[in-house]
């Protein structure tokens, strides 16, 4: 059997990151920046004032309180500006250009309020209330560096600085094909020997939770050549495949059946529970990769954590670290099959213990959903008691 860290090495080495693309500001949420990105201009671009008051020249303010005419009135965005004279204010509103001359704004909480003339009650030091040119970004300063996802304030950073578009690695584009002869729709009536699909909707939402686009196709049978219609006709949109079921040791295992003669793809036993029987490799002309996980419910989950996760980050141009453990106290006692590393299902509290659910059987997708955590059980260990510290992996 193949050890897990071998099987997520092969997949990482043929996983590439996604070519970068241009993409307008509205579409790149979630995508990775793959330019630096700098200002044209220094932000603020001007002097501008921080409060709603009054501009003044801060030596006019002596002799506390004061009482000076108002000559003009700056809102945001005003264009042109009137000098603020010895002994004169100017109204000001926030985001305001300061006027030339003044070296002061005195916020309107300060004052009468005034708008011929304003009585001022309160000094105020030069520079009070403003806010300098390029106090937040200098011209020509890297405000975002390749590789750094967008998220919303990014985004507003990239509009900050006047970008309609940018340089993105997309997220990737993942088909999702559920396989098996008993799957129904939900929402639909079960007949005889029916399920519902589940799959599809786990794996399409692991697939957005990890920042990639997913398309679940319609549930395909137990026949190679439908499924290879479908894997055909949904290819153009794929930047990676993503299957479940159909790949074990059974009869009627179409996935295996359909893609084993193409010679690309291969089909091993993992040492891990669950989810032994993985199917990875390449499709297509433009060599997509696809992987065809197991299908109980808990299997291709967990198959989707180990290694599908680790290569959409590797598609999303993100570096990819090994996943990051926490250490917690075992509540229940806990089994794993010799020669197999254990992903037992948990729960993980912030008292550092950890729950394993009942339930731990790889169909049991109720006590999946109350999980939060995997406790990983290494390969050479066989039972370990109730008290003892375990490797968690939180999901
Ligand atoms: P297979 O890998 O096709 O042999 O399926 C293994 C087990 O997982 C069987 O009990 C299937 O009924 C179940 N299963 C397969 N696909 C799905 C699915 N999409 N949703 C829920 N259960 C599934
Ligand atoms: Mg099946």
């Amino acid at each position: 059997m193949k050890s897990v860290d071998a099987h997520l090495a092969e997949v990482l080495a043929t996983i590439r990151p996604l070519a970068p693309l241009e993409m307008e500001l509205e579409r790149a949420l979630g995508t990775t920046l793959a330019e630096d990105v700098s200002s044209p201009v220094p932000l603020p671009p001007f002097d501008n004032s921080a409060m709603d008051g009054y501009a003044v020249r801060s030596a006019d303010l002596a002799g506390i309180p004061v009482t000076l005419p108002v000559v003009d009135d700056v809102a945001a965005g005003s264009g042109e500006l009137r000098a603020v004279g010895p002994g004169h204010t100017v109204r000001i509103m926030t985001g305001a250009p300061v006027p030339p001359g003044a070296d002061a704004v005195v916020p309107v909480e300060w004052t009468d309020g005034g708008t011929a003339s304003v009585v001022i009650n309160r000094g105020a030091a030069a520079g009070n209330a403003i806010r300098r040119a390029g106090e937040d970004v200098q011209a020509g300063e890297i405000v975002l560096k390749s590789g750094t996802v967008i998220g919303p304030t990014q985004l507003g950073i990239l509009a900050g600085v006047g970008r309609r578009r940018v340089w993105v690695r997309p997220r990737p584009r993942v088909v999702v094909i559920a396989t098996g002869a008993e799957l129904v729709e939900p929402g639909t009536t079960l007949g005889p020997g029916q399920i519902w699909d589940s799959n599809s909707y786990t794996l399409a939402a692991a697939v957005r939770h990890a920042g990639g686009e997913s398309f679940r196709v319609g549930i395909v049978g137990d026949d190679p050549v439908d499924f290879l219609d479908q894997l055909d006709a949904q290819l153009v949109r794929a930047d990676l495949v993503i299957t479940s079921g159909g790949v074990s040791m059974g009869a009627y295992e179409p996935v295996k059946e359909a893609l084993s003669p193409l010679g690309t793809v291969r089909f091993e036993r993992v040492a891990m529970q669950p989810g032994m029987p993985q199917g990875f490799g390449v499709v297509g002309e433009d060599h997509v990769p696809i992987f065809a996980l197991p299908g109980n419910p808990v299997s291709s989950f967990v198959s989707f954590v180990l290694f599908v996760e680790p290569a959409l980050r590797k598609m999303k141009g993100l570096p990819v670290a090994p996943h990051t453990l926490t250490r917690a106290t075992t509540v229940g006692p806990l089994r794993s099959p010799e020669g197999r590393r254990s992903y037992l299902r948990g729960v993980l509290s912030s008292d550092g213990t950890v729950a394993p659910v009942h339930g731990q059987g790889s169909h049991q997708l109720a006590a999946l959903a109350t999980a939060n955590s995997l406790i990983v059980v290494p390969e050479d260990v066989t039972e370990l008691p109730a008290g003892t510290v375990v490797e968690v992996l939180p999901l």
